[in-house]
This record gives C-alpha cells, structure tokens and sequence, in this order.
C-alpha cells in the first residue's frame, strides 16, 4: 500500500533509499559505524514484501539472536503476521531451522539432537581412548577447538587425514573422523555441525540445493565484514540461482578474525559477485561529529581500507572527556561517581555503556557499582563473582577456610580431573550426611575404601586442602595465587580451553588475586581473614538485585552493533589497550585498532575516556603508560577533567 511505501522510505535518506529500492542482482552496502546498515536492511525486507516478494522466500542473516528479534518485531510492527514467514535470524538459526527437514539425506534423523560442548568433550574422549591417544599428546577440549576451527575453514577429516603435517596427519584427522563417525551414530550435532552439514547438504545433493536456490529469491546478510569462509560459501551456494545477495557491512568493523572471521569476505565482494552493485552511506545518524572526527582519526592508520567518508548533522556535539587516574580503583570510582551525576541529571541507567577491553575488568565496576547502588548488567558475559573459574576458586577457598562445606568439596574434589568418581563423591557425602563429621573427615575415612587411581588422588586432595591450614596465617592473595599453582589450575585451563578463552579465565583469576591483594591491604590486622573475604563476596553477590534497566558493562566485542547516548571507554593503557599481545603482529594491531573504532562509534552524545597510572595485574601493581590510541587523539577534541 502507499501508506506502507510511505512509512519505508519516510526516515530514509536518499542514499539509503536507493539502496532500499535496488531489486534485483548482488549489491553491497559498505559504510561507516552508525550510518543505517541494519536499518536499510530491515526495510529493505519490508519493501521487498511491499512489492509483492512472498515473505517465506527472504532470507535475513544477523549476528546475533537478539539482533534478529529486533529486526523480526520491527517489520511485524509494520506488516503484521505476515513477517513471520521471513527467514530471520543467525546462520546457525536458519541452518538448524533447513536441517530439521533435510538432515535425514545426511544420515541424520530429522530430530537430531544438538549437543552442548561438555556433551561433544565426552564423544571426544571415547574417541581418544578406542584410538589409544595419551592424554599428552592431546586432549578433548583442544581436540574440540582444533576440529572447531577446521570445520569453519571449511575442511573436511578427509582434508585433515592427508595433511602434510605428521600431527595433524596421524593424530588429529583420525579423531576427527571418528568423532563425526560417532556423533552421527548418536544423531548428534554440535554447534559448528549446523554450518558444515547445511553445507554437506547443498554440495551433496542438486535437487536440494536446488530447492533452496529457487526458496531464497532474496538473501540478506548483515555484519558481514564478520563472517567465515564457511559462511561466505553457503551464502554464495544459497544466492547462486537468483544473485539477489545484498550484504551490508563495514571493513573497519572487523573484529572477530581470531575467531576466523575474515575481512577478505568484504574486500573481495566485487569479485564474488561480478556486477554487485556497491552503495555507499555517507551520514552518521548516530554520533555527534567531535565523536566521528576521533573516529575517523583512529582508523584513518589502518592501511588497505575501502575510503569511505562520514559525516553527521547533528552538529559538534561535547567534547570528549578525557579524564587520568592514579589506579584502576580511582578510574572505577570515578566512572560510578560520573555515572550517578548523569543519572542525577535524568539519564537512564541503561542509556550508558562502560566499555572496556577484557572481561576481568568488569570486576572493579561491579564492586563500585555496588556499593552505589546503582543498578547494572554485565551484557554478553556472567558478572564477575559469577564466572566459572571464579566460583571454582571460590570453592576451594571455602573448603579450605569451613572442612564442613559439602556444595564446596562436591565442587572441586575432581576438579581439575582426578579420577575422582562420581560414586566415591557420593559415598563421602553419604557418610558425612550420616554421621555430621565433616565431609573432609568424611574423605579421609572413605579412602581407604577407594582403590589405584582414585584413592592416590583423594589423599593428594586432602594433603592440598589441608596443607593451607585452614587459611590461617596466609594473606589472601597469597592463598589464592599459591592455590591456583599447586591445585594445577592455571595448567588445566593452558590445556583445556582454546587460546582465547583460556587467556580471558587467566585473566579473570588474575583479577580475583588482585582483589585478595586489595582485601589484605584494606583489613592488614584482620584475624580471620578467609572468613572475612568470602563474607565480603557473598555479601556482593547477594545484595545484588536483578535489573532490566540497568547500566551497560560490557567488552568491545560484544558491544558491536549496539548505541548508547553514554559511554565510558576505559583501562586506555599501554598495557591493557592496544593488546600486548597484538605486538609484533600487524594484523592483531590492525584489528586493535579496529577495536577502537568500534568502540568510539557506540556513543552518541556524551564519550568519555579514562585510563589508570598504576593497575594491578595478578596481584602485582605495575605503573601504566597511556594507550598509544589515547595519545593519537588530537587535543581540540578533547577535553580534560
Ligand atoms: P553499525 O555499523 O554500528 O552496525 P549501522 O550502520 O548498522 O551501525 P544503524 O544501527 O542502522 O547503523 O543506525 C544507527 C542509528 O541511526 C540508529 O539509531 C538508527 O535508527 C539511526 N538512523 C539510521 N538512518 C536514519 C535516518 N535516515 N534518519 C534518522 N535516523 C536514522
Ligand atoms: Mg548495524
């Protein structure tokens, strides 16, 4: 109807029109933070729909779950019901949703069930035990991440199984062949099976593929500077027939290359697709100009980029505030202390983000945030004290400062793995449930009981826990940095989890140490103090209220897409921002500094950046340098509090 045509184009500019209008062959939108992306791609679905394309025949690839509810509610304001026949949603959503008709060509079940990854690590496992793999040599959590990222380069076991390489040759493809061997047998997938068997599916079968080519008449993928080789083929397999494949997207937002994003996807559109059309949106809606001129500052040294130009009209806006401290406590208290008067002055808490680079700095936010009162959520992540490597730790201290505590002991006594068996735990709970002796007496009174392996590993358990002495005499951060070592923790996640996740857990408990440092020299004559510090963080966590409208803790990644009136763009040193281990290799500094860009760009109004003179890392403080990012930015831009 004209009113809907009316509706579309009413808050569109005239490029974005165009590029709403364009109908039919490739076409790439390449533009800027803040420039209307998803907004031209969620009405361009809309006026496909107006002229009269069947809704079921479009498909819409986001980046996130929540993304796609926000684009599917959008265009149901607008059409109605029939929006709900639009294929909306991530590539794992849209693989599952074809799979649960087609998997049975596969072998599958249509009904296969799809496995967390502690379901896949236990397959991983049997598998490497049938193949008499030493647990040396590999084990399931990395076997997973190497599989992982094979799968999502595209490489079959076949391709592994005639590597040159003699480990991935004779180790590694043998485990990924039978672990796919036997996951179908379960009629299991895991997450990266979505992508890989939809892919199986259309490269297998012509008349599938082929009924999917006529289905999808529209194809359109947002963020697409983040997608994989994996996904750049089913996108190109699913749009080969009508060509109608319109991705929007930015190469200066390319974040997730560890993850094996790759930038070339964006770069190399034009020749993927001969005769794309290519737009581009020149107007920032989002961002005072101040906000965009550092922007574009930062980003303008990263060589090979597509040009690309920027403006906004809503005039120059703050300026930036740029405030040092003396500690990374001092910048906490700060944030806390700024964000309040915002919120003072009617700004609601969920109309401010603070942005930081790892996960372990939430921790001081939180601890501030807390003590305020103020409401707040950890977007993309758990809070803090909540973090598995945290509550684990957690654990230990607790069994080691109370022999009672029985959730405690069941949490840790075969973690990391000891061969501690589920029927022993149970034993020894029963026989401290029974007779009210505390259930490390309990432990130390069943294990005779046990036998090889189990029983040398419960003694060298219960030596551990009491060789701390119930905590007495030990500062905290002595403890917990002792614990961590002779527990094997920080060696069970080097070997379990992929490179990124073990560094982020690292850095978590490293986070954990510095705040038992802060605790002894907050309370340097305290007597009991074990009891005193899980007082203090079980006192956190309680008084914490949930909140939907809260302020926004989150980590740059996760902020991608996303806007907000208020940011705080925090911990800008020299050894926290860029990465120190983005040194020495160009392209992690270039997506750092992609990083930073992202960052910037989420504001709209109001952007402040901090950064600490000292900070304490694993319980060490070291002094901090600015980030070299901070020092870039020109000084008529900014202002200093
Ligand atoms: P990012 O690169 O961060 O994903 P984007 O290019 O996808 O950004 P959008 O999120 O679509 O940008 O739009 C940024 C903001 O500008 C949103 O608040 C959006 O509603 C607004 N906006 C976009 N186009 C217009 C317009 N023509 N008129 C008014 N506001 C607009
Ligand atoms: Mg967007």
């Amino acid at each position: 109807s004209p009113d809907l045509l009316q509706t579309i184009f009413s808050d569109l500019n005239t490029q974005q029109s165009e590029a709403v209008r364009h109908m039919d062959g490739p076409a790439l939108v390449l533009a800027g933070a803040g420039s209307g992306k998803t907004r031209v791609l969620t009405a361009r679905v809309m006026h496909l729909v107006q002229q009269g394309i069947a809704p079921w025949s479009i498909l819409a690839v986001t980046f996130t779950n929540k993304a796609a509810n926000e684009m599917r509610q959008r265009i149901r304001s607008q059409l109605g019901p029939a929006a709900n026949d639009a294929w909306i949603g991530t590539f794992h959503s849209i693989a599952l949703r074809i799979l649960r008709i087609e998997a049975h060509h596969l072998g599958y079940g249509n009904d296969f069930v799809i496995y967390e990854p502690a379901e896949s690590v236990k397959v991983v496992n049997k598998v490497i035990r049938k193949l008499n793999i030493s647990s040396d040599t590999l084990n399931a959590k990395r076997a997973l991440g190497i599989i992982s990222s094979y799968k999502n380069s595209n490489h079959s076991p076949q391709d592994i199984l005639a590597d040159d390489a003699p480990f991935e040759r004779e180790v590694i493809g043998p485990v990924y062949q039978h672990y796919q061997e036997l996951m179908s047998s379960f009629n299991a997938m895991d997450f990266d099976d979505l992508l890989v068997n939809l892919k199986r599916l259309l490269s297998l079968d012509a008349e599938i593929l082929a009924k999917y080519q006529q289905r999808f008449s529209y194809i359109l993928v947002d963020e697409y500077q983040d997608t994989n080789l994996l996904q750049f083929e089913l996108i190109y397999a699913l749009g080969r027939q009508h060509r109608n494949v319109f991705a929007v997207g930015d190469d200066d937002q390319s974040i997730y290359r560890f993850r094996g994003a790759t930038i070339e996807n964006i770069l190399n559109f034009e020749q993927h697709y001969p005769q794309a059309v290519l737009f581009k949106l020149e107007q920032n809606y989002r961002s005072h100009q101040t906000i965009l001129d550092c922007a574009n500052r930062i980003i303008s040294k990263n060589p090979r980029r597509h040009g690309k130009q920027l403006f906004s009209d809503l005039g120059a806006g703050e300026k930036i505030a740029v405030k040092v401290l003396p500690s990374a406590e001092d910048e906490a208290s700060f944030v806390v202390n700024q964000l309040g008067e915002l919120m003072a002055k009617g700004f609601r808490p969920n109309e401010i983000a603070v942005l930081y680079r790892t996960n372990a700095q939430s921790r001081l936010f939180e601890t501030f945030l807390l003590r305020s009162n103020i409401p707040y959520r950890v977007v993309g992540s758990f809070e803090f004290w909540k973090r598995r490597e945290i509550q684990d730790i957690l654990a230990y201290v607790s069994l080691i400062a109370n022999p009672r505590n029985i959730q405690a002991f069941e949490r840790i006594v075969n973690y990391p793995l000891r061969g501690i068996g589920a029927t022993s735990v149970e034993k020894i709970v029963t026989v401290a449930m029974d007779t009210g002796m505390p259930v490390l007496e309990a432990a130390a009174m069943v294990e005779p009981d046990l036998r090889g392996k189990a029983r040398k590993s419960l003694q060298a358990f219960l030596e551990l826990i009491g060789s701390f002495n119930g905590g007495q005499d030990y500062l905290m951060g002595d403890l917990i940095h002792e614990l961590v070592r002779k527990a094997g923790i920080e060696r069970d996640i080097r070997t379990r989890d992929d490179e990124n996740q073990a560094q982020s857990r690292l850095e978590n408990i490293g986070e954990l140490i510095s705040a038992a440092t802060a605790f002894d020299e907050k309370y340097p004559s305290e007597q009991a103090p074990i009891q005193r510090f899980l007082e203090e963080v079980n006192l956190g966590l309680e008084t914490r209220q949930q909140t939907t409208d809260g302020v926004n803790l989150l980590t740059i990644h996760s902020a991608k897409g996303l806007e907000f009136p208020v940011v705080f763009l925090t911990g800008l040193e020299n050894t926290v921002f860029p990465s120190p281990m983005s040194m020495g290799n160009q392209f992690a500094q270039e997506e750092e500094r992609r990083l930073m860009y992202v960052a910037i760009t989420r504001c709209q109004e109001k952007l402040y950046l901090t950064r600490a003179q000292s900070r304490t890392l694993f319980g060490k403080t070291a002094f901090c340098g600015a980030s070299a990012f901070l020092r870039e930015i020109p000084d008529d831009l900014t202002v200093k509090l």
